[in-house]
């Protein structure tokens, strides 16, 4: 095999990260090559298997008009969006991961978060309002909520599909089946990378590396050695090939771990879904969202969460992780005939699993279960449900009394025939595990140094995310540090050659 040419900036990964940084990279002028571990049509990480939900700041619809020109003057009278300030942004974050963000990051999150989504969009990325899941309709006017009222057309796949046209027509290389191994330094700055690819050792030299090959929730052993035991049978929602390579990579050259190695994000899962995403059925079709209007019951026939604690966007990451730490890593989601056509989109899909029945007794006959304490628990249930006005769009109050664990809203009686279950497990989404990176995408050493031409983005960035996140900013993370770390890597480029010239 020939000598590997030079490149000024290598990018590991070809996620939505990896693709803003290698075509922020590029836009500055450095020659380009993006590794990817999975085969041509594996390609896109677990940003190819989202929704699309991307969450940013903006000030009001004149905004979101921006980023989807076509909307017309007709809807968008229809349209009431609250605005979502980067303060909103920034105390979300605080919020949902209980104040441990590391402040300046979670600040040059929501500080570019509206520049960076206005850039995918010169970079042709689409956008469409997300009606289905950030809105109400209320005397025939749509009522957007939460922050998050746009998505990617064409979710995830729409996403990576323009970023790799883009990536083509800017002339990126992209070497596919290339695993990234090793950073090789010289006077403790990137000199070059070992790749593994068509079975052989190949050394590209490089200054500048750009990690961004997600985090580890695809590696059993690390999973289980991380976050822990139980998590090494948790379903993995997405890509296959996210395995900490790039983290072991970078803490093998000194770089400092950052964030909450030991948390992910997790959601209940249909049971039968594959254990790790499948390419040919992309989407995140396999999720079960509409537990807050069932009571999950588990193997033993015991509840073990208040179902209607609160709406679904502040429980389902916990409540993954419960799932999983049921017998056996299943529960089973339990509704009659007045709930089930109140049940979201993805109950309907064939994908589905599910059982049904005429009686309880029938249902509970075709579930290897503790038969008759889950019918037990049923009863019991039945028997604790309050009097008041039932009403899924609010939190309704409507509640239980004398039953451990209660439940606190969305309460009815499960007596209409047919009964259904659905049963669930807990799938991983992302691990929360990172580097300490600064606002530059550079990154750190244990002294909280950069490390001469090493930067990460995406998932490898830790310390944003803990016990939580709020949703869509997965992909606005990577986004906005791929895209930073593109120009940093490029801008050093720039230095060496002036300094050479
Ligand atoms: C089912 C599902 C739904 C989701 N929905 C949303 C959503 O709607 N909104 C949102 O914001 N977030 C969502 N997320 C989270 C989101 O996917 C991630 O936060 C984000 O996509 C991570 O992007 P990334 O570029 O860092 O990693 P990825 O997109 O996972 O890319 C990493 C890439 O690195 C490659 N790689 C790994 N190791 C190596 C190596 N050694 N050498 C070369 N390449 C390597 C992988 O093959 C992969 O292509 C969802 C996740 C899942 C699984």
């Amino acid at each position: 095999m020939s000598k590997p040419v030079k490149y000024d900036v290598v990018v590991v990964g070809a996620g939505n990260a990896a693709l803003c940084a290698a075509i922020s990279a590029k836009e500055k002028g450095a020659q380009v090559l993006v590794l990817e571990k999975g085969p041509k049509h594996k390609r896109g990480g677990n940003s190819f298997f989202t929704d699309g939900a991307i969450r940013f700041a903006y000030n009001d619809l004149e905004d979101i008009r921006k980023l989807i020109p076509d909307l017309s003057d007709e809807e968008a009278e229809k349209i009431v969006m609250p605005s979502y300030k980067t303060e909103d942004y920034y105390d979300d974050l605080m919020t949902v991961t209980n104040g441990k963000t590391t402040p300046e990051l979670a600040g040059h999150l929501v500080d570019n978060s509206y520049t960076t989504i206005s850039w995918m969009q010169e970079l042709g990325v689409e956008f469409v309002l997300n009606y289905d899941n950030q809105s109400f309709e209320k005397d025939g006017m749509f009522h957007f909520w939460g922050g998050l009222p746009v998505k990617t057309k064409n979710i995830g796949m729409g996403l990576m599909d323009t970023l790799f046209t883009r990536a083509k027509e800017s002339g990126i290389d992209i070497w596919y089946e290339a695993c990234a191994k090793q950073l090789v330094t010289y006077n403790g700055q990137i000199s070059s990378i070992m790749v593994d690819k068509d079975g052989q050792s190949v050394q590209v030299p490089t200054s500048n590396v750009i990690l961004a090959c997600g985090s580890f929730e695809a590696d059993k052993k690390m999973r289980g050695k991380e976050i822990g035991k139980e998590w090494e049978e948790a379903i993995v929602r997405g890509t296959e090939f996210n395995t900490g390579d790039g983290l072991e990579m970078a803490i093998a050259i000194g770089a400092q771990k950052h964030g909450e190695w030991s948390g992910c994000h997790s959601i209940g899962t249909d049971y039968n879904a594959p254990k790790v995403g499948d390419y040919t059925k992309p989407g995140d079709i396999f999720k079960k969202h509409s537990y807050p209007l069932s009571i999950m019951v588990n193997k033993e026939g015991e509840r073990f969460v208040d179902e209607g604690a609160d709406f679904r966007n502040y429980t389902y990451a916990k409540y993954g992780r419960e799932i999983l730490k049921q017998p056996g890593h299943i529960a089973y989601q339990i509704y009659d005939q007045q709930v089930r056509p109140m049940l979201r989109k993805e109950y309907d899909l064939t994908e589905a699993t599910c059982y049904h029945a005429e009686t309880l007794e029938a249902l509970v006959s075709q579930l290897p279960v503790n038969k008759e304490r889950f019918l037990q628990t049923i009863a019991e249930y039945n028997d604790a449900v309050q009097e008041g006005n039932y009403n899924p769009t609010i939190k309704d109050n409507k509640d239980t009394k004398g039953i451990t664990p209660p439940k606190s809203n969305w309460s009815l009686k499960i007596e209409q025939a047919p009964f259904y279950a659905y049963p669930v497990t807990c799938g991983i989404t992302f691990s929360f595990g990172g580097l300490h990176v600064n606002t530059n995408g550079e990154v750190l050493n244990k002294n909280t140094d950069p490390i001469p031409g090493l930067y990460a983005a995406g998932e490898m960035v830790g310390g944003i995310f803990y016990e939580n996140y709020p949703g869509g900013s997965g992909l606005m993370s990577g986004a906005v540090f791929g895209k930073t770390a593109g120009e940093s890597a490029a801008g050093r480029v720039q230095k060496e050659t002036n300094i050479l010239s």
